[in-house]
């Protein structure tokens, strides 16, 4: 009993921004054909989700009920999919394209 209420506890201390980004951390992506990506969480591997940029907006859409259903309320909402596609994109463009000579080019 004594257990339980520690572990309530410390949920509480984590915002659920942060508590997203917690399970965002154990979602695995990959690059989709033809466009987007694919991602699953490690606990739950039955459901794969999509996520595309939607053109206009230049924001990730997902195909999960927590981003169709917060996202409409809540506009920008970022799922934990979302989340975990941002930090996989974050990694490519650093591997593959980052170039530190013309990261201010536009701006000059
Ligand atoms: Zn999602």
């Amino acid at each position: 009993m004594k257990e339980k209420n520690n572990r309530t506890k410390k949920n509480e201390a984590f915002s659920p921004a942060e508590q997203r980004a917690a399970r965002a951390a154990r979602v695995e992506v990959s690059d989709a054909e033809p466009y987007g990506w694919m991602a699953h969480s490690q606990m739950d591997r039955e459901h794969v989700y999509h996520l595309f940029c939607e053109p206009q907006t230049k924001r990730l859409v997902c195909t999960c009920a927590d981003f169709i259903y917060r996202g409409d309320a809540e506009p920008g909402y970022e799922c934990k999919h979302v989340s975990a596609v941002l930090k996989y994109i974050g990694h490519q463009y650093l591997q593959l394209r980052y170039d530190p000579r013309s990261q201010y080019e536009r701006a000059a």
